[in-house]
């Protein structure tokens, strides 16, 4: 799949659930109001969007939501689309998961072949963790991490820069992921979805991080790429990849290679625009999947060249109106 740009869409990132068992301040309300259950594909309708979009050249899946590891027999989706990993269809199957749910999971994904694995987490204070997450306890994600170790799967860590919050604690971070082997990506808060704060207040500029921990730790630049927006330091004390997420302050989309599904079968050609095509109904309408498969061509037709985040004082509604546990993030 070619996009307008020149694009090879080769990563398909799909939303599972739009539930979750936290409430990161961030990324929902407290009191979400989540998708009715009459309008969620089936596990079984997921797989097949799925594996249409491998056999139309995806070689990279990455499930998430909400929390994809709360929805209900989850593990089947990835037991069926294991078989893409074992045909050789598929490079990689993985997942961005809050880590709350791996202690019970860990060792089923690796043996279907999950090699890797993004975990959020935002802060190694148990304190903050709640304040952060709402619902969240620490120490469950913190088995969850060990978990996947013992199961051999590899762990990065993704956290969201926030003013005030976390923001003195990122240097330590970078730390205590040197010491447990992982690598670190951060992320700066993105407009996305009505939360019950102001995002104003939230966000922090990478380039300011970037800038203080220069003082502790030595970021070497690496061209390291994983055809995503982060770009890579290497941090020479710990041997470690440090990746910076920069929507607010770098266009990233000249080298997109992906586009994203919901657990509706919604699918986004762009996290930062609204346009998006529906594939449930062509999925259900056609068993052949030919209706499938030209609603995709069209859709990946008509893929935007970038997104235009703003967080502006002066407004009061999010750039973009869904919360990115709908989107999948
Ligand atoms: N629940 C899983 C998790 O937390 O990893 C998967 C879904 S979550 C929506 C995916 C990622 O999106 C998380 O790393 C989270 O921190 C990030 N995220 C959520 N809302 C965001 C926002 N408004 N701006 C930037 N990142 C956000
Ligand atoms: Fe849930 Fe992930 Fe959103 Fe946190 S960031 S509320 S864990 S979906």
């Amino acid at each position: 799949m070619i996009d307008p740009f020149g694009r090879e869409i080769s990563y398909l990132r799909v939303s599972v659930t739009d539930r979750c068992d936290f409430r990161c301040v961030y990324c929902m309300a407290e009191n979400m109001t989540f998708l009715p259950k009459k309008d969620i594909l089936t596990l079984e309708e997921l797989d097949q969007l799925c594996t249409a979009f491998v056999g139309k050249g995806v070689r990279k899946l990455r499930i998430t939501g909400g929390e994809p590891l709360v929805r209900r027999d989850v593990m089947s989706l990835f037991r069926n689309l294991g078989r893409h990993l074992e045909t050789g269809a598929l490079d990689e199957l993985t997942l961005t998961t809050n880590g709350s749910q791996l202690t019970r999971f860990a060792d089923e994904l690796a043996a279907i072949g999950v090699k890797r694995v993004n975990v959020s987490l935002d802060t190694i204070d148990p304190d903050k963790f709640e304040r952060i997450t709402r619902w969240g306890k620490l120490d469950k994600v913190m088995a969850g991490l060990d978990a996947a170790q013992r199961a051999g799967i590899h762990v990065k860590i993704n956290a969201v820069a926030l003013k005030g919050v976390n923001e003195e604690e990122i240097s330590d971070m970078v730390g205590w992921c040197g010491q447990r082997g992982y690598d670190l990506c951060l992320i700066e808060t993105m407009p996305l979805g009505d939360i019950d704060g102001d995002r104003t207040d939230q966000y922090l500029p990478l380039s300011l991080v970037r800038a203080r921990l220069g003082q502790r730790w030595t970021l070497d630049d690496t061209d390291y790429k994983t055809g995503g927006p982060a770009r890579y330091t290497v941090v020479r004390e710990t041997g470690h990849r440090l990746g910076f997420i920069t929507p607010m302050t770098h266009n990233f989309c000249e080298s997109c290679n992906r586009v994203r599904l919901t657990c509706t079968g919604t699918l986004y050609m762009c996290l930062g625009q609204e346009d998006a095509a529906d594939l449930r109904a062509p999925l259900r309408a056609d068993p052949s999947g030919m209706e499938l498969d030209r609603a995709i061509d069209e859709a990946i037709g008509r893929k935007p060249k970038g997104h235009d985040f703003v967080i502006d004082r002066r407004r009061s509604a999010p750039a973009v109106g869904r919360h990115m546990s709908v989107t999948g993030g």
